[in-house]
């Protein structure tokens, strides 16, 4: 890795896990950061195997190809070490949130996470980004000494995206500075945490135009709406005429991959000339200084106006799209009655979910882990 700049979050000044560990063993001299090896234990969760089989927004069965929470994590760690990279930031950091910081969603996606939002309104509610930290904090069970992964705070710190400050308090009386403590005084987490937000907004926006068209649910034509893409898909067809006329289907195609290619490649960097100006007129000579700052990671004014009508256009046409809504309205069913399901016989759950005393949110947990399928079984043997 390059040189990391001063602002970076530099791996030996990292504060550190929640359980003491050696860092290395002892026979061996250490050739993995903290951040590293955070990232090598996400990858080897449980938790993080289970994203090839839960839905982004296209329910896992419909179709081989759409995109799943696994390979979105994917394209976020991908996008995001290529700015970090650009900007000199800690990579290495940034893939570890990346790859996490989306282990807390339940199957189905969005449908599931409503239902299981609402289902457990009167018990506390549940948060996806509050249930990620938990999958690597608590749920987990790989290390003979404690629960979860044992992360270094600045990982911790960046898969806790969001949190109410009902549950940032509780956190922050638990571990009194820790990670929640930003959400009670105002301040941003470190720039690779902010960068992690922005690539997982561009990753979402780009594939899901992909998986949007591919399905038949978006149209080329709708997309001339959103100047982002229009744009680059006048300056693909100018430059390759031919794609325009021949072989409609497979030219179609190519023409959408290498407009999606420019729209992310613009956005990209985009980032990288915004934060760098930012970076600039703040001039954050730590990790901590960078903190105290506004959010530095960031769109120019004009890329942000973009990428929110992108948004916006993807909400209305795909996300809100009949066939969407129906598929999920079903999706949505099932994570309910599972939930009355597991909370009238908990003897149901494995023993490690039937034995805890709070039972909302061990069917919370138990539920939001599960993957697609297994959850559509389980609904099929408890509701036949
Ligand atoms: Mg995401």
């Amino acid at each position: 890795m390059t040189q990391l700049a001063p602002y970076a979050c530099q791996p030996e000044l990292s504060r550190g896990r929640r359980y003491k560990e050696q860092e290395a063993p002892a026979h061996a001299p250490s050739f993995r950061n903290p951040h590293q090896r955070d990232r090598d234990r996400i990858v080897h969760s449980t938790a993080f195997r289970r994203l090839v089989y839960k839905t982004q927004v296209f329910l896992n069965h419909e179709g081989d190809l759409f995109r799943t929470r696994m390979t979105h994590s994917l394209e976020v760690a991908q996008l995001g070490r290529s700015i970090a990279r650009a900007l000199n930031l800690n990579e290495d950091l940034v893939e570890a949130i990346a790859l996490a910081h989306d282990l807390g969603h339940t199957p189905f996606g969005h449908a599931g996470q409503d239902a299981l939002n609402e289902c457990m309104a009167p018990y506390g509610g549940f948060e996806h980004n509050l249930q990620s930290l938990r999958v690597v904090d608590e749920l987990e069970e790989r290390y003979p000494a404690f629960n979860g992964l044992n992360l270094s705070f600045e990982t911790r710190e960046g898969i806790l995206k969001h949190c109410a400050r009902r549950n940032a308090e509780l956190i922050n009386t638990q571990e009194p500075n820790g990670i929640a403590a930003r959400f009670l005084n105002g301040t941003q987490p470190s720039l690779e945490a902010q960068l992690c937000n922005l690539a997982d907004a561009i990753a979402y926006n780009a594939h899901d135009i992909d998986d949007g068209v591919r399905s038949g649910l978006l149209t080329l034509e709708q997309m001339q709406d959103v100047s982002l893409f229009a744009r680059y898909h006048a300056q693909t067809l100018a430059e390759y005429p031919h794609l325009q006329t021949q072989h409609p289907n497979t030219q179609g195609r190519r023409v959408l991959y290498e407009t999606i290619r420019r729209m992310l490649s613009d956005q990209v960097y985009d980032v990288i000339n915004a934060t760098r100006a930012a970076l600039q007129q703040h001039a954050p000579a730590s990790a901590d200084e960078a903190r105290q700052c506004p959010p530095l990671v960031q769109f120019s004014a004009a890329m942000y106006e973009e990428s929110k009508a992108l948004k916006s256009f993807l909400f209305r046409n795909l996300y809100r799209h009949p066939q969407v809504m129906q598929t999920t309205d079903g999706a949505r069913a099932m994570v309910q009655e599972l939930f009355a399901v597991y909370l009238a016989k908990p003897q149901e759950m494995p023993a490690a979910y039937a034995q805890r005393s709070d039972v909302p949110r061990a069917v919370a947990d138990y539920l939001s882990g599960m993957t697609d399928r297994f959850a559509t079984r389980e609904h099929a043997r408890l509701t036949a």
